[in-house]
């Protein structure tokens, strides 16, 4: 039997809009069928019309707003809307705040059943602007002009523009000035269609604590044309910049950094603090890209594992050893574990470079790894996870629940995957303790939160 569908293909209707989605459209319900409508927000009466009616949902433009919600704002400067994915911007930053929260606390609830959990207030920034410490810019070449900015949704086209309202003004200035002294030493801009050209991307990092600046010129060809002297301009233009890079990446691909980096003037590595802990960041190494809010959700992480300086700790998901660095420097010994070995070895060495020696860090799978040192007899007191958006492997969850350390704190980039995560720690017997929500990327539908979990 065929059920006809409350809503058609191209049909006018007035709606209300209920909830968000969680990538930012709107979600508006007709006889139970929800319509996915771009720029909708919850509370709000418009007309939309149907675009597509699929079996179960359907999408939808929004043609007419009748009444606004009281937390949309005027998107800053249309222009830049949606550069680096900042889905949220025609929401004020209250109603961002209190949609992640929401959508944690809906979440936790619809897919981890956990009714009664503690959702603490989500942990937002004073001023949600500029907070960005790095840019990756893809260049291109318009009407013979050297264009940089980024590409223009769903598209391979680039708009050019002078800044960025997330990045931090160091790095606005640091493109902005690179742009300029490649447009004035007439280095080609990478062409993808031809592949031919010659620079692809510029990116540019900034320790926020140091002052420091890299400036990394990533190109398709070995050389760069009059090289010398624009090193030696950007060096005049840009009194912070402390590490000049050449990376090559010949590739025909979306991937923006090659393997190959050669220093063209300074340093190989500019360094940052996080809290007290100094690190070494390199080209092609891997660092949270919003240090205030970082050491925010790191003061969290360390508070919930209530170290006394006595205990042993595993840190799963390590990456270049941030967290298991913060937990060393209060428990008696830290293992970290992480799948790549690049950042393994970037995390020994800012182990060194800040003198800790109770952390050791090992390569491979978490799943795999933290198994086998449970064979071997090394158990935890606390174990901490920072897993990518996929979340924990179920396998790594059956080991938590056989180890049986205390505490377990989940430091999650994905509510959904901590739900699921929890549920199955929860039925092992773990109580979720609480949950705070902390927002790391201020106009993006991202999400982050620590998790509090105790063996019942
Ligand atoms: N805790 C770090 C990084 C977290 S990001 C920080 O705060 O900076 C998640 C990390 O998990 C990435 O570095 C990714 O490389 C790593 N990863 C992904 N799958 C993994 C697995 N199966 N085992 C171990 N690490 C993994």
């Amino acid at each position: 039997m065929k059920r006809t569908l409350p809503v058609q293909k191209n049909e006018y209707i007035d709606v209300i809009f209920e909830d968000l989605t969680h990538d930012g459209a709107g979600v508006a319900k007709v006889e139970g069928y929800p319509i996915f409508v771009p720029n909708g927000l919850p509370g709000e009466k418009a007309q939309i019309k149907v675009i597509k009616a699929n079996k179960g949902y359907g999408f939808g433009r929004l043609i007419e707003l009748y009444e606004k919600s009281p937390y949309r704002v005027e998107i800053p400067r249309e222009e830049l809307h949606k550069y680096g994915g900042c889905q949220l911007e025609h929401i004020s930053y209250e109603g961002q705040l209190k949609y992640k929260e929401n959508q944690v606390r809906q979440v936790l609830t619809r897919i981890g059943k956990l009714e009664d959990v503690v959702v603490h207030p989500i942990l937002g920034m004073d001023n949600p602007w500029h907070y960005r410490n790095k840019a990756q810019v893809p260049v291109g070449d318009k009407d013979g002009k050297l264009i940089a900015g980024f590409f223009k949704p769903r598209t391979h086209e680039i708009v050019n523009t002078d800044e960025s309202l997330i990045q931090i003004p160091e790095i606005n200035e640091a493109v902005q000035v690179v742009k300029e002294i490649c447009t004035r030493f007439h280095i080609p801009a990478y062409n993808e269609e031809t592949h031919k050209g010659v620079l692809r991307h510029i990116m540019a990092r900034f320790g926020q604590q140091t002052g420091e600046l890299m400036v990394v010129l990533v190109t398709r060809s070995l050389e760069i044309p009059n090289r010398e002297q624009l090193v030696e301009e950007i060096v005049a233009r840009l009194p912070q910049v402390k590490s000049i890079i050449h990376n090559v990446n010949s590739k025909r691909t979306n991937v923006i950094l090659g393997d190959k980096t050669k220093v063209l003037w300074g340093s190989e590595v500019i360094y940052d603090y996080i809290g007290d802990v100094r690190f070494a960041i390199s080209a092609l190494s891997f660092y949270q890209v919003n240090p205030v809010q970082t050491k925010v959700l790191y003061d969290k992480a360390l508070e919930y594992a209530s170290l006394s300086g006595s205990e042993s700790v595993i840190d799963a998901y390590c990456g270049i050893g941030t967290i298991s660095l913060f937990l060393a420097q209060k428990a008696r010994k830290v293992f970290g574990v992480e799948i790549v070995p690049e950042a393994i070895e970037d995390a020994r060495k800012n182990a060194a470079l800040n003198g800790i020696e109770n952390a050791e860090f090992e390569a491979g799978e978490a799943e795999v790894v933290i198994p086998k040192w449970y064979e071997e007899g090394n158990k935890a007191d606390v174990l901490v996870v920072d897993p990518p958006r996929k979340g924990c492997d179920e396998a790594l969850l059956h080991t938590i629940i056989d180890m049986k350390p205390k505490k377990v704190v989940y430091v999650s980039c994905n509510p959904a995957t901590l739900a699921r995560d929890l549920r199955i720690l929860e039925d092992g017997g773990y109580k979720t303790v609480e949950v705070q929500p902390v927002d790391m990327f201020p106009h993006t539908t991202h999400v982050e939160c620590v998790a509090l979990i105790e063996l019942k």
